[in-house]
């Protein structure tokens, strides 16, 4: 059995395995915490003097940090210390997104295991409860932002997984990837990155569905990305287990999930580079591949291991060029049918040299037969970290004409991206399939493709009547130098989904969906999820969360709370 990699990327958009998870909930706690009474060390109470006189912490930060600092002197870093400030340092550096890296926290915890964990949330709750349900006005106010969780650090929203001023919980150490003696499932820590888990696989000849690019962590991507049955769900808590499959920090922290693996060998996987004049005939192979799904006829039916294609337009400013890459994947290409075996290692699987790629004219070609690892490791390095970055997204019909206009949409986008001459811009349009068969397939999900919380509007409305179609992600990977030019970028960006989402509902082929981890700050993903699920996760989250600590406490990311997305909006209107 080889891994399916239209399932791997599918696990971007309605995972189809069941995962189990080990939770370390704050509210709901199965580990009884010993306290320590450790004394703090000399060295930490010199340090606590030192920021307490260079960093301005609301009185309630103090105190939490003070008593982070006292009851798990092992785990914490605080800023500025000599002997902390190399590991603060390379904590706060490693975000994808170089926006993320500007916040310094007042002070970030590294549990190691569970129990540290639930030691420290325990810690932050017992403050969060204290403050929200305290009379004094001030101290209510004071509970805002209080604490942010990583794991791989590659949302490129500020405050998703950072901090300013507030207590960043570093998952990173939650690295372990541990198979089962048979080989039939793995234990991952969620602060592993994607490559990380692929090497320890691959000794086994295993794999896992996972993301496509080795760098991404664990934690982010399963949280956003559905299918998810936590370990409690199977005994008692299965609203809380759904919740979490898309449900993204809402809910608690997660420290482990526990995946089926398969056996892998190699797959066929890379890159077409192509010149931008090829455009009107990528958009169309693009529509034909996805549209296979639909075919009746046998010998053009649509191949599940056949991943993609995935297609990049992109702009580069520095270099005033567009460039097109298209990345294609193959799971299986050396089964029979394709007869592969004595054509070499660049030799395209049936499906894909049947498709309309196979004669466009490109530059060079990537593709060849590689390890799951390699090939997740060519995407990461054509996204390097440490740039300021930006996403944004929508859904709609695989339809050409819907796809033109979203590229003609990019286009029309360069035109301000010159006139404006944003620094070492890069604007990039990519599209990817979204095919029915991954909607339907894993665990209930909140994120709108399963009926069972349909209500209200969401129950006669295109999204439902096009269940059954394939459809395209649309979104756009963006990033740029200056940091002055921020706000300009996410109005670039917000403008040119509002304009394809504005084209697609004029030609009746808009989708509601919007992937959480594609997302925006300014947009809403629970509501692209439908009404009757967006009201659903509130109401678990209200159930496992009375006070709203991972509502308020935890302020970044997309909250299930109302005006979030308004308030980021405000600022990106400011533009125009
Ligand atoms: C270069 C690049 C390539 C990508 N490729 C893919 C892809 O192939 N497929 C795909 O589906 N997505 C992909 N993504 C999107 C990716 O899934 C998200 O950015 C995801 O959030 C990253 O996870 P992380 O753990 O690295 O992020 P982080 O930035 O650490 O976290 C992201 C969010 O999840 C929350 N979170 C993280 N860990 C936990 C936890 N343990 N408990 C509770 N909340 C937590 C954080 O608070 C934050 O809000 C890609 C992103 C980038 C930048």
């Amino acid at each position: 059995m080889t891994i399916n990699y239209t399932d791997l990327i599918s696990s971007s958009t309605v995972a189809k395995t069941a995962l189990t998870l080990c939770l370390a909930l704050a509210l709901v706690l199965s580990i009884t915490c010993r306290q320590t009474h450790m004394r703090a060390h000399t060295q930490n109470q010199d340090n606590k003097e030192e920021i307490l006189a260079q960093v301005d912490l609301s009185a309630t930060m103090k105190h939490i940090r003070a008593i982070l600092s006292k009851e798990l002197p092992d785990i914490v870093l605080l800023p500025n210390s000599p002997t902390h400030i190399s590991a603060f340092r390379q904590s706060t550096a490693s975000y994808w997104a170089k926006q993320e890296s500007e916040a310094t926290p007042a002070i970030i915890p590294q549990p190691k295991n569970a129990l540290s964990l639930s030691t420290a949330m325990k810690l932050i709750n017992r403050t969060f409860t204290d403050c929200i349900t305290s009379t004094d006005p001030e101290r209510r106010a004071d509970v805002e932002g209080l604490f942010a969780i990583r794991s791989g650090g590659h949302s490129p929203i500020s405050g998703a997984a950072s901090v300013c001023n507030g207590v960043l919980i570093d998952m990173r150490s939650f690295d372990d990837v541990e198979i089962s003696e048979d080989g039939k499932s793995v234990r991952i820590g969620v602060g592993a990155r994607w490559g990380d888990v692929y090497s320890a696989l691959e000794e086994r000849g295993l794999a896992v569905v996972g993301g496509r690019n080795a760098e991404v962590g664990v934690g982010g991507l399963v949280l956003g990305g559905g299918g998810i049955q936590t370990t409690a769900s199977a005994t008692s808590h299965p609203d809380l287990g759904r919740a979490l499959g898309g449900g993204s920090n809402n809910f608690g922290i997660v420290t482990h999930i526990t995946m089926p693996a398969f056996p892998c060998a190699n797959i066929w996987s890379g890159f077409l580079y192509m010149p931008s004049f090829q455009a009107p005939k990528v958009l169309s192979a693009f529509h034909v591949s996805v549209n296979k799904v639909l075919s009746a006829d046998p010998d053009d039916a649509y191949d599940s291991r056949a991943a993609g294609p995935l297609c990049c337009f992109t702009y580069l400013q520095a270099l005033g060029m567009q460039a097109i890459a298209v990345n294609l994947v193959h799971t299986n290409p050396l089964s029979p049918d394709d007869a592969n075996v004595d054509k070499g290692a660049s030799a395209w699987p049936k499906a894909w040299r049947t498709s309309p790629f196979a004669s466009l004219f490109r530059f060079w070609s990537t593709c060849k037969l590689r390890s799951l690892n390699d090939a997740t490791r060519e995407m990461s390095k054509l996204n390097p970290s440490g740039r300021r970055q930006a996403f944004g997204t929508t859904t709609v019909a695989n339809d050409l004409s819907t796809l033109r206009a979203a590229h003609q949409v990019y286009r029309d986008s360069i035109r301000e991206i010159k006139r404006r001459r944003v620094k070492g811009m890069s604007w990039t349009l990519v599209l990817q399939p979204l095919l029915p068969q991954w909607a339907g397939l894993g665990e209930d999900n909140p994120l709108g493709f399963h009926s069972s919380k349909t209500m209200g509007s969401d129950a006669s409305d295109a999204n439902q009547a096009r269940a059954e179609e394939p459809l395209a992600i649309v979104s756009f990977t963006v990033n740029w130098a200056e940091k002055e030019d921020d706000v300009l970028v996410q109005g670039l960006i917000r403008r040119a989904v509002e304009r394809i989402e504005e084209a697609a509902r004029g030609m009746g082929m808009a989708h509601r969906y919007k992937y959480l981890n594609y997302c925006d700050s300014w947009q809403n993903p629970f509501e692209a999820y439908g009404e009757g699920e967006h009201m659903w996760l509130r109401e678990v989250a209200e159930k496992y969360d009375e006070h709203g600590l991972f509502q308020r406490g935890f302020a970044g990311g997309f909250k299930l709370r109302d005006n979030d997305a308004s308030i980021n909006s405000k600022e990106v209107l400011r533009v125009f």
